[in-house]
């Protein structure tokens, strides 16, 4: 068995923020990511972020996925394993590595859980039909393999990631029918609806899909209107000529391995599902693991950057690292998180982190 410090799983924005500052206090550090490439979401990200400045944004998210992988590429304390995905994690400190078709084990002394989130799901019938995709899936087919997933696509989901999407299908040379949303009211930023509508594309609200049409494939798709009460409106149906639906209702915190560790689990619907308890920081209910980014509650890479920050500090700390700047850091980072939070976006991610138990930041 592999014996290690500190084990990262996951090589996102988080994860890898997580890595330099714990490597800089000092720690060997293994980080393990299931990609052959570093940087999480971010590698299929082509627009230019928004967010904080301080975190990379005005910059293409893929730029930022590059910018902080050469950090931790560049530091010869932390050990990188790609293409290895993590399948077992046990309240003996041992983690089951899936790597080229063999399982290795490894123990740790202390783990930082940055895995990420998975997408939503909806239920309407038909949902299974090829041509229906998650909106990462259409990401990573058009921004990382340079595949189109369809010629006429039906986006349904008006978040960010619905909106910003639809643009990059749109650029991409696909045509969006229309963007359907559930609610009464746009999701996302204005600033990337409003670029949807000066390219002539719907965006439909009070509506939902009912029913894919298609019989080996997706031909169509059914989309009917809803009601204050969110019941459908009888006779509203409207068919759309479609080769694909796009799947965009939100992401969910991809938290499993620290159910499966024994975390103190809670529901927070403000975080977008099931996270664990945080003691202290970014620590959870067993002491040697931490979690940090989307797996703790969906928000953004530039809150991903800085929790990362923070838990890698805070995880050295733990294992008798002390990083030389490390209040000073500390000061700054919370501050920087304070500041991203504020404001009427952030009030969401404030209430379900009152429900963690997170310090106060
Ligand atoms: C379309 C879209 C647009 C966005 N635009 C913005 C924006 O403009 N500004 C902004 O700030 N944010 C934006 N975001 C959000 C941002 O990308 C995420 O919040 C951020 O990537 C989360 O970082 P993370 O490190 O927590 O997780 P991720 O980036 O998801 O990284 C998690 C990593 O963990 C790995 N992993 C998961 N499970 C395992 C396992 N069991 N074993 C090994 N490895 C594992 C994954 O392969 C992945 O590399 C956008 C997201 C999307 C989808």
């Amino acid at each position: 068995m592999l014996e290690k410090k500190l084990v990262i799983i996951g090589g996102g924005p988080s994860g890898l923020s997580a890595a330099r500052r714990a490597a800089e206090a000092g720690v060997p550090v293994l980080l393990i990511d299931r990609n052959p490439r570093l940087g999480g979401q971010l590698i299929k990200q082509t627009h230019i972020f928004f967010g904080s400045e301080k975190q990379y944004a005005k910059t293409r998210g893929i730029d930022i996925g590059e910018k902080l992988a050469s950090f931790v590429l560049n530091n010869p304390l932390i050990e990188v394993m790609e293409d290895a995905t993590v399948v077992g994690l046990y309240p003996d400190k041992v983690l089951t590595v899936l790597k080229e078709n063999a399982y290795l084990k490894i123990k740790a002394e202390a783990v930082i859980i940055a895995t990420g989130a998975s997408e939503k799901v909806l239920a309407f019938e038909n949902n299974d039909l090829p041509g229906i995709y998650g909106a990462g899936a259409v990401q990573t087919l058009m921004n990382v393999y340079g595949v189109k997933p369809g010629n006429k696509i039906l986006m349904v989901g008006s978040g960010n990631i619905g909106l910003i999407v639809s643009y990059q299908l749109m650029q991409a040379g696909v045509e969006v029918v229309s963007v359907i949303e559930a609610a009464s009211r746009i999701g996302g930023y204005k600033v990337h609806a409003a670029k949807l509508k000066r390219l002539g594309v719907e965006i439909r609200t009070s509506a939902t899909i009912k029913r894919a049409l298609g019989d080996k494939q997706v031909e169509g798709a059914l989309v009917i209107s809803l009601d204050e009460n969110w019941q459908e409106i009888p006779k509203t149906e409207k068919t759309y000529q479609v080769d694909g639906i796009c799947i965009a209702v939100g992401l969910t915190p991809l938290a499993g391995l620290a159910t499966m560790v024994g975390c103190n689990m809670v529901y927070i619907p403000e975080l977008g599902g099931l996270v664990p308890e945080r003691k202290n920081g970014f620590c959870t209910s067993i002491p040697w693991i931490f979690i940090s980014g989307d797996a703790s509650g969906i928000e953004e890479a530039s809150s991903a950057i800085v929790e990362g920050e923070l838990t890698g500090l805070e995880a050295a700390a733990s294992l008798g690292y002390l990083h030389p700047e490390m209040e000073k850091l500390k000061t700054e980072l919370r501050e920087d998180l304070r500041t991203l939070r504020s404001g009427p976006f952030g009030s969401k991610i404030r209430i379900g982190l009152q429900k963690v138990e997170v310090f106060n930041v």
